[in-house]
């Protein structure tokens, strides 16, 4: 009698015993995090932090047919290119596929040209449309309700979008730009960060983030086990907007159709929306950051999370924390996909 009491209190005490190193295990992750990100305080406002599972499915962002087609519009504002003609614009993509690898990048059969054969004066068509999604794809919470759509098929390549770019006008950015700051990266890869538009340090260099909440990013991305070459970085919008201000709603919509190219020509499995501006401009919603972060959204069958701009946690470190959950789910999942 004695003994089988003992033999309880013992197992009682291994499976406290266990616990206690997984729960252990999982701090010391955590801190190890948290230095990693250059975090010192581990106060928190528990007045912002979310309190219950948000409910996004309101009828503001449910995706219809109509505001489907938003993603793969079929009308942008009147370009003003500069004239070019067949010649000196199929010289200008020899150039191009001879100094980069773009060529190399993920090429889809019914490859096509944005030039045309005939006139020798023509201007660039506009940004051409992507078929709309026809097949559905399998459950997932999502921010459009029961419309499960999944990505259309690109006949285009990267090279293709970036020679429709061009010297882009489509936008007043284009006047205070110094570059054009172009989404860089593993076009192959599995994830892709998008933030709102370059800063500075972006629009001098034509490369995405690559100041102050660039080298966060870096951090954030090597926290999950990967480095920045393994990943997509881009933005909404290319230029950068006179003092770092938000992208109007004219802006980001006109700029957003090329990321939305990018995104079916490369087929990433996990999109981190970073901020507002990149959450509310991919997932089409005006519901805020804080509401939808650390769950995942749906875009055309590939998961979104959505979380803090680097530049904010450059502000507020202490919400670094969330960060850091939100970036485990998306590296569970992507560990949960090998
Ligand atoms: N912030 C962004 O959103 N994008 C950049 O490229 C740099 C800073």
């Amino acid at each position: 009698m004695i003994l089988s009491h003992l033999s309880v209190k013992i197992c009682g005490f291994i499976k406290m015993k266990d616990e206690f190193s997984t729960l252990l295990a999982d701090i010391k992750e955590q801190v190890l995090y948290m230095q990693e990100l250059g975090v010192e305080s581990f106060a928190v406002d528990l007045s912002e932090t979310k309190s219950s599972k948000f409910n996004v499915q309101d009828s503001n962002s449910e995706m219809s047919r109509e505001s489907l087609e938003k993603f793969v519009p079929t009308e942008i504002p009147k370009i003003q290119q500069p004239k070019v003609s067949n010649a000196e614009a199929n010289q200008t993509r020899k150039n191009l596929l001879k100094t980069t690898k773009l060529s190399r990048l993920p090429s889809l059969s019914k490859r096509s040209t944005i030039l045309s054969d005939n006139s020798s004066n023509q201007t660039r068509e506009p940004a051409r449309e992507i078929e709309m999604p026809k097949k559905t794809v399998d459950e997932m919470p999502s921010l459009f309700g029961d419309i499960k759509q999944t990505l259309p098929e690109s006949n285009e390549t990267i090279e293709d979008i970036r020679l429709d770019i061009g010297n882009c006008t489509r936008c007043p950015l284009w006047e205070g730009r110094t570059k054009i700051v172009h989404t860089t990266g593993n076009f192959q890869a599995d994830l892709l960060f998008v933030g709102e538009a370059p800063g500075a340090n972006e629009d001098a260099e034509g490369v995405p983030f690559v100041g102050r909440a660039g080298q966060l990013l870096n951090r954030i991305i090597e926290s999950i086990g990967l480095k920045r070459e393994d990943v997509l970085v881009g933005n909404v919008n290319r230029c950068r907007p006179p003092g770092n201000r938000t992208p109007t709603l004219p802006e980001a919509h006109t700029c957003r159709p090329f990321l939305m190219r990018e995104i079916a020509v490369v087929r990433p499995k996990v999109i981190v929306v970073l901020g507002n501006t990149a959450t509310q401009n991919l997932l089409d919603t005006k519901i805020g950051i804080t509401k939808l972060r650390g769950d995942f959204q749906n875009y055309f069958g590939i998961k979104v999370m959505p979380t803090f701009h680097p530049a904010y946690l450059l502000r507020d470190p202490s919400k670094k924390r969330e960060t850091w959950e939100d970036m485990k789910k998306v590296r569970d999942y992507i560990s949960s996909l090998k």
